[in-house]
């Protein structure tokens, strides 16, 4: 069982078509589960329209025992966030801000906090299906992203012995949420798009891949000949593309109206030939002992 991450700098290049339509290809050789990761906003079960199991996805929470509570202040200096406000005879949660990391619990001394619970989103499954999904949303207000990220995946690795390949559809951008949803993959796909945007945030990706000892390949969507410099820069500096899809307002028609795109035999070949190179490279790297 491998499991392929794909992310992208920028928001929109194409990283969700790309793994939603990997997933519903190789499903019909491989037991595939695609898991969404893209919580605040995922969309992949559009495509599929399955029915839905929910589970809560819940997260720490500190409790408060005013009783017990001297107004020492300990807990506010420590949190960085900010969620704890005390004055004399008053203190204040503001469970918002909290990011779950227990720090105060620890820092007091008065056994004033105790381990509570609270509600960051919804994990919805359907494992019965082929390609199976599994999907994290983030409750409306959360900000704990990178937490619900870290849930779905454990959902996931709970499941994975029943799989053969586990694709995660990884938020876009570069900042926690997205460095939390490669952790322990087998190989890192970047989705590039040929525009001096998608160029700019292909090699801030690029730059934090290599910092955090990544394996990555580059898979070029909506690819044309207006704007050569991102295939030039892989070339030159030695960055494997392991496939395309070109530009075609057809495929934006039909990824618009949630469908899939592997019916062109062009894209079918594409994704096969990039199914290929990943697991290539991942066997190679086994052979050689090196981890990703
Ligand atoms: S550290 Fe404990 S005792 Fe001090 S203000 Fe916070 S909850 Fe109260
Ligand atoms: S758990 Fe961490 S973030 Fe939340 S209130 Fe305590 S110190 Fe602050």
């Amino acid at each position: 069982m491998y499991k392929i991450a794909f992310v992208s700098g920028k928001g929109g290049t194409g990283k969700t078509t790309v793994a939603v339509n990997l997933a519903k290809f190789l499903s019909i050789n491989i037991r595939v589960l695609l898991v969404d990761l893209d919580v605040e906003e995922p969309n992949d079960n559009i495509f599929f329209n399955y029915n839905i199991t929910t589970d809560g996805a819940f997260y720490y929470r500190p409790t408060f025992d005013l009783e017990k509570c001297t107004y020492c202040l300990e807990c506010s200096k420590k949190c960085q966030f900010g969620a704890i406000a005390v004055a004399p005879n008053f203190l204040n949660f503001f469970e918002e801000l909290c990011h779950g990391c227990t720090a105060c619990k620890y820092i007091c001394q008065y056994k004033a906090i105790s381990d509570g619970e609270r509600e960051i989103g919804k994990i919805n499954y359907n494992l019965a299906n082929s390609p199976s999904l599994i999907s994290g949303c983030l409750n409306y207000g959360s900000t704990l992203s990178t937490a619900l990220i870290r849930k779905t995946k454990e959902y996931a690795d709970r499941n994975k012995d029943n799989f053969d390949l586990l694709i995660y559809d990884c938020p876009p951008g570069n900042s926690c949420p997205a460095i939390e949803s490669i952790k322990g993959v087998d190989m890192v796909v970047i989705v590039a798009e040929p525009t001096p945007f998608g160029f700019h945030d292909f090699k801030i990706m690029e730059k934090t891949l290599k910092k955090l000892d990544k394996n990555f390949l580059i898979f070029i969507n909506k690819d044309d000949s207006s704007f050569p410099d991102l295939r030039n820069y892989c070339l030159f500096n030695n960055l494997k593309i392991i496939g395309n899809i070109k530009y075609s307002k057809n495929i934006s028609k039909q990824y618009s109206k949630g469908e899939f795109i592997i019916n062109t035999t062009e894209v079918a070949e594409q994704l096969y030939n990039a199914y290929v190179n990943i697991m290539n490279n991942i066997e190679r790297r086994i052979e050689r002992n090196i981890n990703c």
